[in-house]
């Protein structure tokens, strides 16, 4: 086992890996910009190191600034979170020229995944379900105007090195190909440095419903049970939930066993989520790999049992997957509800960094928080808004979604904006509580909000 893990990143995810190293008696090494000086990660560490100014681009992606605290302080391994490092292959490749374990997958199978179009074939080879599309990237509009006539529209334009939801375009008609085409091209070289898009159909209306995954450097893969992520607006998420209102035990069997058959033929390790789509009908079609641990992980944790970050401590250093995971995590216990508590306003979206003047966690029966942010703390500007994760449980869906609701109430934060007002809302809705929802629910309920609010004025 590692005797001391440098974490290369902030906020609540660098105390979530630091709650797993000192269960697991692993001495931990933060590493933090100018503008998290006093953050908790920095506290609760054993030793901490300061990489760079506030920018994120100077401090947290600096390869070389991270590998050198890790070299200073003799950390035998790197776990990189979400988001920053933790998708970069050229990272986990210096990291293992530089003997530190990166706690991750292997570095080529972290760049396939992250070429959209090649991940989605190696899936589709393995025999999970992908939407009708083109085969690898297409070169020209006219090409893709030949393909999307064989799909039928609308089809969606993606890029391949894609992320974050930029780079897409949705084509209705052929008319509106051509244009489209060009625009996602220059999107894609300009946000990822390659131009290379591809094909798909496009569900209109779609459930977003996704697979965890750990697997051994033995060959042996565990998937468990799904998570539902449909309730998002410009494709972030805002809830998740386990199970999906939607996944029948026996399609979660089949998806599961694709999945774990692909995912030993891509030679992945560590921890991932596959992502799939689902159409009116309740068919699951992949999407795509993320390759690292998620935000919305500790819904899982609570409806299997198994501690995921220590997992994934744990398989880095090579243990095989029975002291991981003694049993499938197929079938959930109980329900389980995250929401996300960004630092914004609940109506126009806009950031509210700034000062927490009062802040109450709510606690009792189901309910677990995972946050770095506390009274007099300072939320900067720089980095995502994500302050905090309220996540509650319950032996069925109505019961974790009722101590959501008083939990939501009793999450007192003042002197900044949050979407805590905007999660009440949503959870009053009558189609929510019903579990009748796709990705388009958030517009579609703010839209009815805006009108409503309208009308009264
Ligand atoms: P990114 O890596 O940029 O997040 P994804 O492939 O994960 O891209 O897609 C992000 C979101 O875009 C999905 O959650 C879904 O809402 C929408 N989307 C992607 N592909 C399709 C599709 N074929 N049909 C409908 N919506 C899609």
């Amino acid at each position: 086992m590692f005797r001391k893990i440098l974490i290369a990143n902030r906020g609540e995810i660098a105390l979530r890996v630091i709650c797993a190293c000192k269960e697991l008696g692993i001495r931990t090494v933060a590493v933090y910009s100018e503008a998290d000086r006093h953050s908790l990660h920095v506290r609760f560490a054993d030793e901490a190191v300061c990489i760079g100014p506030a920018k994120s681009a100077r401090s947290y992606l600096d390869i070389p600034a991270v590998i050198s605290a890790a070299e200073v302080t003799g950390a035998d391994a790197i776990h990189p979170g979400y988001g920053f490092l933790s998708e970069n292959a050229d990272f986990a490749e210096v990291c293992e020229i530089s003997n530190i374990r990166f706690i991750g997958p292997p570095p080529d199978v972290t760049r396939l995944m992250g070429v959209k179009d090649k991940a989605r074939a190696a899936m589709a080879h393995a025999g999970v379900p992908t939407l009708p599309g083109s085969e690898g990237v297409v070169a020209s509009a006219e090409e893709a105007l030949s393909i999307a006539g064989g799909i039928g529209y609308p089809v969606i334009i993606k890029a391949s090195a894609g992320g974050g939801g930029r780079g897409m375009r949705i084509v209705r008609e052929p008319a509106d190909l051509p244009p489209l085409f060009t625009q996602a091209q220059q999107e894609a070289l300009a946000s990822f440095s390659s131009p290379d898009v591809y094909l798909e159909k496009y569900l209109p209306a779609p459930r977003h419903i996704e697979f965890q995954v750990l697997a051994d450097n033995h060959g042996r893969v565990e998937v468990f049970c799904e998570r539902e992520c449909s309730i998002q607006r410009r494709h972030q998420k805002l809830i998740e939930e386990s199970p999906s209102p939607r996944v029948t035990p026996e399609l979660r069997l089949e998806i599961a066993s694709k999945l774990a058959e692909a995912m030993r033929a891509v030679g992945y390790t560590n921890a991932g989520t596959v992502e799939f789509l689902m159409d009116e009908e309740g068919r699951l079609y992949f999407i795509e790999v993320n390759a690292r641990i998620q935000v919305e992980h500790p819904i899982t944790e609570i409806v299997t049992g198994i501690d995921l970050v220590k997992g994934q401590l744990l398989l880095a250093a090579g243990e095989r997957m029975p002291a991981v995971v003694p049993q499938s995590p197929l079938a959930p216990r109980g329900h389980a509800i995250e929401c996300r508590i960004n630092a914004e306003n609940p109506e126009t979206f806009a950031p509210s960094p700034g000062r927490i003047t009062a802040f109450n966690l709510p606690g009792g029966p189901g309910v677990r928080v995972d946050t770095a942010a506390h009274t007099d703390c300072v939320i900067p500007p720089y980095y995502d808004s994500l302050i905090a994760k309220l996540i509650t449980s319950g032996r069925s869906r109505a019961e974790a979604i009722a101590r959501m609701n008083r939990a939501l109430e009793m999450f007192v934060v003042e002197g900044i904006h949050t979407s805590i007002p905007l999660h009440q809302r949503i959870l009053a809705d009558p189609d929510f509580q019903a579990g009748c929802f796709d990705t388009t629910f958030v517009n579609r309920f703010l839209r009815e909000n805006q009108r409503n609010a309208a009308s009264k004025a």
